[in-house]
């Protein structure tokens, strides 16, 4: 039997009106140890998300509920997204790198190096219009064994990349965080948003047409944040996991939080047919609910 908690609603947005959906929010699964990661797959109508120190990447099936392992071992997988051909794009923490899994199965590492040396552990990802793939690279896989494997770091800091989609070289592209995390472009890919967990705030770069980032001023701080995983809706709101879900206007100003019964958020995403279904992976556990509003489709 799926549980359900009540929901109390407190984000309101004098622009577009208050964010309003569900009683309940549905916890779909539960019994991992720290999921995060979560994709939804509309060709296949599942999510896919990781429960990275149990090594595996589970399948939430939208037509019956059932849940199964899809992938296990994961090299410690965490963020993933789907590209312009809907194909799958993961961070793997264990692997250090970041893997396509083609529509065959077969797997194909698109970075795990930068100027020869090894990556941290690859931990979110995006991929812009023209195939760039984008991601950043904090040390959680390798500065302990829970969630990866305990290894030296080689590369002197922890930073954001961008892989060229024509060469497939891995440049990159801010050099100026502590531990970077989720990231999300806006619709017309003109801003990229960047969380960084230890300082407990987003970042908002303009993005050049030639694949540089520029600004980067302080988009959000919040001394509880704790920021991770970050999504926008089709109002250009950013949503972002940290002790619950926060939303914030484009602005910057918060306006207000979703309550998750596990506050420690990692992440979340928006999905089902028309966008408006939010997973959120928190914790032990994934939660569900349909809102009135439907997550960003970028053209
Ligand atoms: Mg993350």
């Amino acid at each position: 039997m799926m549980e359900r908690f009540a929901v109390t609603y407190s984000i309101n947005d004098d622009e577009h009106g208050p964010v309003l959906g569900d009683d309940y929010l549905e916890r779909l699964y539960t019994g991992c140890r720290w999921t995060e990661g979560p994709v939804y797959v509309p060709h296949g109508k599942y999510l896919l998300f990781s429960d990275i120190p149990n090594n595996r990447m589970l399948r939430w099936d939208e037509t019956d509920g059932s849940v199964s392992v899809w992938r296990s071992p994961s090299g410690y997988a965490n963020g993933h997204t789907l590209d312009r051909q809907g194909r799958l794009v993961s961070c793997e923490q264990g692997g250090r790198r970041v893997i396509r899994t083609e529509w065959d199965g077969s797997i194909t590492v698109l970075a795990d190096r930068w100027q020869g040396k090894r990556l941290n552990s690859p931990n979110d990802v995006v991929v812009s219009r023209d195939g760039a793939v984008w991601f950043t690279d904090p040390p959680y896989g390798i500065t302990t064994d829970y969630e990866g494997e305990r290894a030296e770091q080689e590369i002197d800091g922890c930073h954001v990349y961008r892989i060229d989609p024509g060469s497939g070289v891995v440049t990159r592209v801010a050099d100026d965080f502590v531990r970077p995390n989720g990231l999300a472009f806006n619709a017309d890919e003109s801003q990229l948003y960047i969380a960084d967990t230890r300082r407990n705030h987003i970042r908002r770069f303009d993005v050049g047409d030639d694949g540089t980032l520029s600004g980067g001023d302080v988009f959000a701080q919040d001394p509880s944040g704790r920021f991770d995983g970050l999504r926008l809706d089709s109002f250009g709101r950013v949503w972002a996991a940290a002790n619950g879900v926060h939303c914030y206007h484009r602005d910057g100003t918060l306006l207000g939080r979703l309550e998750v019964p596990e506050p420690a958020v990692s992440n979340l995403v928006f999905g089902g047919p028309k966008r408006n279904r939010m997973f959120i992976t928190a914790a032990a556990s994934v939660y569900s609910l349909l809102l009135n509003i439907n997550g960003q489709w970028r053209l």
